[in-house]
């Protein structure tokens, strides 16, 4: 017998309409490439969304036809999210910091019939237009007047002139809601960049997940700063579920340097933040030395990477800021698990608790998790045994874009998704992640977690960024060696920095050696290149 209740699909078209009906004056507040601060409502917002809609209908462009973005987090950025989405073409957000080739390649993959750009990557188009002929319309997301006059890219519009002609009402189309919505493209730090292609029933599914209390906790009553930008991977869902609970949204556009964001936040009143661990060791280096807190902050997912404990102690102890770490990946929507206590939990001692705190966490609702072997056989949830994380939801990828499904089949004929992460389970289903299965290092037949080497540097005052790789090794296979950046002014010896893991670790665990470096190689979300790191260290012998 089928139930008896409507069966209305879930668009993201309904996220604007409701915001903009329940929230209309709630505010959206952007620092723009201007560098000015704009601010208007989820009302402007919907009005803005479909005139760029009805600006895609006089394209002619088609259902399912895709209209890309290369922009910072921003209003018009949040219109493209709703109006291509809603109206029912599919928004494929490219990441800037990817070379220029890959760009054009991921453009031409993409299939993309119109581009959009925040003028500072201006030059980045002008490298790449010529080699990208499916797009017909480029726009710059700028007003009129902005607009250079030589450019050199055809055809070129701005934003402002493109939408402002346009009628503030359209009926968004009632799409089917496994429709394809947005794509984003993993990093493709081995080989060519894929595409996880999300739909309107998974985007909506993972803000409704997204938004409850163990996870970003969202509501009416916060002002949430996206820190982590809208081209990876939606901004992890934030501008979707700020629509859905009417969250206020301060979008911090070009300007990630510490003091940017710590004005911003202080301005804005801002009560949650999301953002890479990189991303606030920046704003932390900016507070510290100047003695600087917070008046509204109240907590901050940290995911993306592994959140260094030291971290953890930063904000909770020194700024009063409750830290989440999450885990998740692109082809994940990307939310996983989130870090959060259970009832039972608060009754344990401080440090219990911290040591739970820097797990990545328990999974959410909507995301079913196990850990197996390399025979594929799941793996016990003790805390010690470790396996290869994977995952299966109504939110996570069953196959790329134009190519083919990762998933893996169990007994049962059900498809799990291989994470490529390594990871533990404790009895509380708290997940810990040891190391991407490419980064485990494995000495003596033991394997050593890259990421603990690496969080236990970063415990060090001196240390401001510590990379955990291993080397090759006649006797043992591999030892690791932790290759660290210093904070400004702050020293510390080799034998110094070693002695400092005596007691922290097993003894066989402590890194055969210290590379000082001036940088660490990061990636284009921000994330340390062990890829990069290893070619930098080729010549490198252990001593
Ligand atoms: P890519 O960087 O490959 O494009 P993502 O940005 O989706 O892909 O990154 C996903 C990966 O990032 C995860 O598989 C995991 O290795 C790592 N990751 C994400 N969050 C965390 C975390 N909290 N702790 C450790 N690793 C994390």
């Amino acid at each position: 017998m089928q139930g008896l209740m409507q069966n209305q699909q879930l668009l993201i078209s309904s996220l604007i309409e409701f915001a903009a009906r329940h929230h209309r004056d709630a505010e959206i507040v952007s620092r723009r490439v201007e560098g000015d601060i704009h601010r208007y409502t989820y009302e402007d917002l919907a009005g803005r969304a479909k005139q760029l809609a009805n600006a895609l209908d006089g394209l002619k462009l088609a259902h399912g036809d895709r209209v890309a973005s290369i922009a910072w987090n921003g209003y018009r950025h949040m219109e493209m999210y709703f109006g291509v989405s809603g109206s029912g073409r599919v928004l494929h957000t490219i990441n800037p910091r990817l070379h220029p080739e890959q760009v054009a390649w991921i453009i031409n993959h993409a299939e993309d019939q119109v581009l959009c750009f925040d003028m500072t990557f201006l030059p980045l188009v002008q490298a790449v237009h010529a080699k990208c002929p499916t797009v017909r319309q480029w726009v710059a997301l700028c007003d009129a007047d902005k607009l250079p006059a030589d450019s050199g890219i055809p055809g070129l519009v701005s934003y402002e002139a493109w939408i402002g002609g346009q009628s503030k009402h359209y009926r968004w189309p009632q799409l089917d809601e496994n429709t394809a919505s947005s794509m984003c493209y993993t990093s493709g730090t081995t080989g060519n960049p894929k595409a996880a292609l999300y739909s309107h029933r998974s985007t909506v599914l993972h803000a409704y997940a997204a938004a409850l209390p163990d996870v970003m906790c969202m509501s009416a009553r916060d002002a949430v700063l996206p820190v982590v930008p809208m081209f990876h991977v939606n901004a992890w869902g934030i501008p979707y579920s700020a629509a859905l609970t009417g969250a206020k949204v301060v979008f911090p556009g070009p300007a990630l340097d510490g003091k940017s964001l710590y004005e911003l936040i202080e301005a804005e009143g801002v009560t949650y933040a999301a953002g890479v661990p990189t991303v606030w060791q920046m704003l932390l280096g900016h507070m510290q030395p100047n003695g600087l807190k917070f008046s509204t902050l109240r907590r901050t997912v940290i995911g993306g990477a592994a959140c260094p404990p030291a971290m953890i102690t930063a904000f909770e102890d020194g700024l009063g800021v409750k830290v989440l770490h999450a885990w998740g990946m692109t082809e994940m929507s990307p939310l996983g698990t989130l870090c959060t206590l259970k009832n039972k939990h608060l009754q344990l001692s401080k440090e219990e608790q911290f040591k739970l705190n820097q797990k990545q966490g328990r999974a959410i609702y909507g995301v079913e998790m196990k850990i197996v072997d390399s025979e594929g056989k799941e793996q016990p949830w003790d805390g010690k045994t470790y396996g290869d994380l994977m995952v299966r939801g109504p939110w996570i990828l069953e196959s790329y874009y134009k190519g083919s499904s990762p998933l893996v089949k169990d007994e049962q004929g059900l498809g799990w998704f291989p994470t490529g992460d390594v990871a533990t389970i404790d009895e509380d289903g708290f997940m810990q992640i040891t190391d991407r299965t490419k980064d485990v290092i494995k000495s003596g037949g033991e394997w050593i977690s890259s990421i603990d080497i690496e969080n236990i540097a970063m415990g060090h005052p001196a240390v401001a960024m510590a990379a955990c790789i291993g080397m090759p090794h006649p006797k043992w296979d591999e030892r690791p060696i932790v290759a660290v950046t210093l904070k400004p002014g702050a020293q510390v010896t080799r034998e110094a920095l070693l002695a400092f893991y005596e007691g922290k670790t097993a003894k066989w665990q402590i890194p055969d050696d210290v590379v000082f470096m001036d940088a660490i190689p990061l990636g284009a979300t921000g994330k340390m290149l062990k890829t990069k790191l290893r070619e930098q260290l080729k010549d490198y012998r252990l001593p």
